[in-house]
């Protein structure tokens, strides 16, 4: 009997090690990485040269203090205020808590607008974490259940609906800020129009709300571009990062600008462990090699190669509803459930993850090469058609 608590119904794998997009078991059996721990390996498993710094920083300095200066954490602030336009960085340990910190960034702007019971429109479908915050924001009646009551002061629209959020501008008072996914990630691998994101800023900055977007999985270059925002060519008030940021060490951050920036004082936040020297060095040695090796421009060539393959390899199957792919976000939609594809593609050695009943994710490192995606798309769609119950054309 395990004596690790029950939180995920795991597949009965465990890995030894990790080299690229490669990853080992016990018995020596060898697994096709797409998923990347869930957006989380950005260089993939074993990279040199964050290898070399994590034991270089170890060997220096894992953790001091907030209470005192830290090098690492202003290098790596400077450096996320550069890539994305921001003014101001809170680091913290995950997802999760990069949004509470988003959270109490709005509610303390509410306070300065005299708004004493403020809300924050959110999104149906969204994930935002797990905390009681982040889940009372999460557009999810499973992530809801058993935990109520949950944390008020949340309004839910549906998602890229720039009319519902108009609707709520109107009649509540109340609302001092937008949270929502550029793409939703475990709602499905949803995509907001450009034209939506753009709606909600120019609403945000009508009734001056905060503009709050959750970047945790579609950012730090996964489409392609550092931040998906900066395709629809403006700059939001707060963005969230977390998952790739320090190619798999624990860290987390809220990047603020204007008045968002300027919002908590001392006494306000903190955490203990947020930006300590080993997480910073990883994240600028991880933002580093994804500029020294090109990782935006092989986002898109790659995901563009995976989406045109999948979709010629996948042309004929019925059951297969879309195929699309921004950058190396790529979603496969069926028209029923396919859960069970991911252990069918365990046991065949290749690792993917099946999200919103009918959608397979892939979310792969972003230095997946052109013959490893090849090699993803002759295996998945062998799996695909199999399940499907069709046959792969001859060659
Ligand atoms: C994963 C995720 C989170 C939560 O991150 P944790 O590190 O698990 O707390 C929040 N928002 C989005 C969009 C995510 O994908």
């Amino acid at each position: 009997m395990s004596h690790v608590m029950n939180t995920y119904s795991r597949l009965p794998v465990a890995f030894t090690h990790g080299q690229g997009v490669w990853l080992w078991d016990a018995q020596g059996k060898r697994y096709l990485d797409a998923l990347g721990g869930i957006a989380v390996n950005t260089l993939g498993h074993a990279h040199p040269k964050l290898v070399k710094t994590l034991a270089a920083q170890a060997g220096k300095l894992i953790h001091t203090s907030n209470i005192y200066q830290i090098t690492e954490q202003e290098n790596l602030a400077d450096k996320l205020a550069a890539i994305s336009g921001m003014d101001k960085v809170f680091f913290c340990n995950s997802g999760c808590e990069a949004n509470e910190a988003a959270i109490k960034i709005a509610r303390l702007y509410a306070k300065s607008k005299g708004v004493e019971n403020p809300a924050i429109v959110v999104m149906e479908k969204a994930f935002h974490g797990r905390t009681l915050a982040t889940l009372s924001a999460t557009g999810s009646r499973k992530v809801h259940a058993g935990f109520e009551p949950l944390v008020s002061g949340f309004v839910r629209v549906p998602y890229d609906d720039l009319e519902a959020v108009r609707q709520v501008a109107q009649n509540n008072r109340n609302v001092v800020a937008v949270l929502v996914e550029p793409i939703q990630g475990e709602g499905g691998i949803n995509l907001a129009h450009f034209e939506y994101l753009r709606g909600l800023r120019q609403i945000c900055d009508e009734y001056q709300w905060l503009l709050m977007l959750d970047e945790i999985q579609c950012g730090l270059g996964r489409t392609g571009k550092w931040f998906y925002y900066q395709y629809a060519g403006f700059l939001p008030d707060v963005v969230t990062l977390a998952k790739g940021l320090a190619g798999g060490v624990p860290i987390g951050a809220c990047l603020a600008k204007g008045a968002a920036a300027e919002a908590f004082k001392p006494g306000n936040h903190g955490s203990t462990f947020g930006g300590n020297p080993f997480a910073c060095a990883a994240a600028l040695t991880t933002l580093e090699v994804i500029e020294q090796e090109k990782l935006l421009d092989n986002a898109v060539k790659v995901g563009d190669f995976i989406r045109v393959a999948l979709g010629a390899a996948l042309a004929n199957a019925t059951g297969v509803v879309a195929i699309r792919a921004m950058g190396l976000m790529p979603r496969i939609e069926f028209d029923r459930p396919c859960a069970e594809l991911t252990q069918r593609a365990l046991d065949a050695g290749l690792l993917i993850n099946v999200t919103a009943d009918k959608v397979v994710r892939l979310l792969p490192a972003l230095s997946m090469n052109r013959d490893e995606a090849q090699q993803l798309v002759d295996r998945l769609s062998i799996l695909i058609l199999d399940f499907l119950g069709q046959t792969a054309p001859a060659h």
